[in-house]
Parts: C-alpha cells; structure tokens; sequence
C-alpha cells in the first residue's frame, strides 16, 4: 500500500505554516503498513492541485489532501476536485440545517457563506467531520481513493481517526520505534553505533540530531509482529550497549522522564533559571502530574534577582561574574533552600547575540546540581544562537539532573 500526501494552501508554500498535517499523516499511515511514498505542497490554485491529481491517479492506493475546504473565496480545492472529477454540486440540505442548529446551539447566526460547506460534490462521499463545520470528502477512481481533509490540523486528526483510519486496521503495520539520547554527538553516536549496526540485519537506522539530542529511529524492513520483535530486540541491544546515553522511548521527554525518577524516590526538584529563561520549568511543567514533585523556579534574570531572591553572595557575582560555575553553584544552593526541595538546578550562560567576549563566549552555559550530598557543576558550550541556545540548555540541565538521580540510586 502506497499513499500520497497533498497539503494545500498559500500560507504553507509560503512559508508562514508549518506543514504538521504531512507529518501528523506520514506516522499515522505508517503506523497503520501504509507508506507515504511521496508529499507535495500547492498554493490555493485549482490549476496545480489538478495537476497533481493528474498525476498520482493510478499511481498511489490512497492520496490524502488537506487545506482549502474552508467557507472563503481562496478554499478551492473542492472545485479543483470537481473539475478533475468532472462532478456536479449538489446542496446537502439536511447538513446544512444541522449547521445551523450546531451554530444556533452556541449563541450564533450562521454566516451565508457557510453555505458552501453544505455544498457537496455528487461524486464524492460525505465523511463527517467530528470537531468542525467541513466535512471531508471522498472520491474513488480506478485504483485511487482520495480522501479530502480541511487543513486544520485538529479537524483534519479527529476526521482521520474517526473516519479513515479504522479502514485502515488490519494492514500489517509497520514497525518502528524511536530511542532518544542526550549528551552525545551525532557524529560520535554514529561511529560507536557503527560495529553494532552491522550486526543488527533488517533494520533502518536513521540520525535524527536537535539542539535537544539525537534521536534515533528505528525501522523493520519486516512488517507486522515479526517487524516489531526486530525492532524492540535492536532498540534493547541499542539501549544497552548506548547506556545512560538514552534516556528514553518515543513519547517520552527528559522532563517526563526526570519526573518518573523523583516520583519513584518521592523527591522534589526546584529551578534557579538564568539564561534558559524558564524554559526548564515549561519542560518539567508540560507533563501532566509534576506537581507532584516540581515545586517552583524562579527567573532569576539580573543579579540583583540572584541575590535578593536565591540568596547568592553579591561577592561571587564580583568576582567570577553572573556566568560562571561558582554562581551557578550558589543559585542550584540557593534553589533547594528556597522551595524545601531535594534538588536544586541552575543554569546561568549568554545566549547571545551580544555580551560574549573572547574568555566567556555566547553560548557558553554553566549548570548545576545540588542535592542532599552536595553539588555538581558543568561547563558547555551550546549552540551560539539565543532561542535554540536556551532550550539546548534547558535539556543539558534537566539531563545532569537524570544523570545525578541515576548515580544516587538507592
Ligand atoms: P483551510 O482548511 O485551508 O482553510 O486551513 C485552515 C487553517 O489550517 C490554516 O489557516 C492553517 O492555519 C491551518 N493549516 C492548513 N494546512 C495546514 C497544514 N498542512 N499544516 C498545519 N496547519 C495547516
Ligand atoms: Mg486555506
């Protein structure tokens, strides 16, 4: 089974959206054996999505369109469909008061140009859409079916799930899984992986770097419960070979799985952020329960803040300066102390672009640790650039984090 994936509308060909439709599309067809053979993106123009249709017709067992059925004069894509098609409009009156009530339900008059949702091509089939006022719709050629989605992304996922991939069930699905590192290179990670992967046969192995790590995805060219053995027994053999370096499964997050770790230890963890900017706390605060063990931060952004708020000595600041490992050090003290925590984390760095110099370079980041048998500290140098630099550090912080629980483990 081969699919297509085509996404439509200005913004994206443009460059203000980013396309997470084809992505959110690609793993949920993956996942069900379909494989996505080929993506494209087109302005809202009838020509162009013709065109395409021209071409994948035949080509693909399924073709999957987003974008453009919404009520205004640039959503095309259905008269695109119809052209293609060479189908009639038909007005589906029996929707169209369903979307009255469903306005009418909410306080609201239905605007008039609502009306072209109710508008439906007499050679497609109707696909209800759950969370919105486009439905979907569906077309069969030969050896195609096209399925049209609207481009936004939570009623184009609550129209997939409700209505198209339960036909997909029962494809052997195919298998992968994605481990997650910290604290390694992809360059590194690739030639100590190297003598392991050719023992490894049947598997695709793809480096998925980030300012946040490297992510490795895994993938059996074998589908269905022989392709997930292979590769859960790879991503093991991985896991353990790669040790402390992985520090998680798919959806798992370093924060989730900071959290995890001082929840089984019933310990609690407060922030001292300088640089990252409280990036840390919407890290550890993303994941649902972590009030069980996260108990505050505070932005200590000036010096002034460090010192009236985390209690770190205005001497340290004189003389090594608020980026430097001994204020690091005082604002992870001062954080434990301050919130009653087990441990306490600091990062203080310059993310630039400016107030680098030749001996404290932007990018430059000191971190901490203090915890019931003292403190730990580290220096990086991290990306030299300011919004990814305070979330590589966010990451490099609640790692030295994981890496302290795993060493204390009682
Ligand atoms: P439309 O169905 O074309 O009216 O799209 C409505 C909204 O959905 C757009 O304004 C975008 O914000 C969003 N959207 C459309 N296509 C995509 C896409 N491929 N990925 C993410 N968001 C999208
Ligand atoms: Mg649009």
């Amino acid at each position: 089974m081969r699919a297509g994936i085509l996404t439509i509308g200005d913004e994206l060909i443009n460059g203000f959206t980013v396309d997470t439709n084809a992505v959110w599309l690609s793993q949920a067809l993956l996942s069900r054996g379909v494989s996505v053979a080929i993506k494209a993106s087109v302005g809202d123009e009838t020509g162009a999505i013709e065109a395409i249709l021209d071409q994948w017709d035949g080509e693909y067992d399924w073709v999957i369109t987003t974008g453009g059925l919404g009520p205004t004069h640039d959503d095309i894509t259905k008269s695109a469909f119809c052209n293609y098609f060479d189908s009639e409009i038909r007005f589906d009156e029996g929707y169209w008061q369903k979307l009255v009530e469903r306005f009418k339900g909410r306080g609201h008059t239905i605007p008039d140009n609502n009306r072209s949702q109710a508008e439906i091509p007499t050679k497609a089939e109707f696909i209800a859409n759950p969370v919105g006022t486009a439905p979907g719709l569906k077309f069969i050629s030969k050896s195609t079916t096209f399925i049209v989605l609207p481009g936004v992304p939570r009623e184009m996922k609550a129209i997939m799930t409700d209505h198209v991939l339960p036909d997909l069930e029962g494809q052997a699905p195919i298998a992968w899984l994605t481990l997650h590192t910290a604290g390694i290179f992809e360059s590194a990670l690739a030639m100590k992986l190297e003598p392991l992967l050719a023992k490894l046969g049947g598997i695709q192995l793809a480096y998925l770097p980030s300012y946040r790590g490297v992510d490795l995805r895994l993938r059996s060219l074998a589908t269905g419960e022989q392709g997930r053995s292979k590769v859960a027994s790879a991503a093991g053999e991985i896991e353990a070979f790669l040790g402390e370096r992985v520090y998680g499964r798919d959806g798992d997050t370093l924060a989730s799985v900071v959290g995890q770790l001082l929840l089984a230890r019933r310990e609690t963890v407060a922030l001292a952020e300088s640089c990252s900017g409280g990036v840390t706390a919407s890290d550890m605060t993303d994941v649902p329960g972590s009030s069980a063990y996260f108990k505050g931060g505070v932005v200590a952004y000036s010096d002034a803040a460090k010192v009236s708020q985390l209690g770190v000595n205005p001497a340290t600041l004189e003389t090594h300066g608020a980026v430097s490992e001994a204020t690091a050090r005082e604002l992870a003290e001062g954080a434990r102390i301050a919130f009653d925590a087990t441990w306490g984390v600091a990062t203080t760095g310059i993310a630039g672009p400016s107030g680098g110099s030749e001996e404290k370079p932007v990018g430059l980041v000191y971190l901490a640790v203090a915890g019931p048998d003292g403190t730990i500290t580290r220096e990086a140098r991290l990306v030299a650039d300011r919004l990814p630099h305070k979330s590589a550090t966010a990451h490099a912080a609640l790692n030295l984090l994981r890496l302290e629980l795993l060493g204390h483990g009682h």
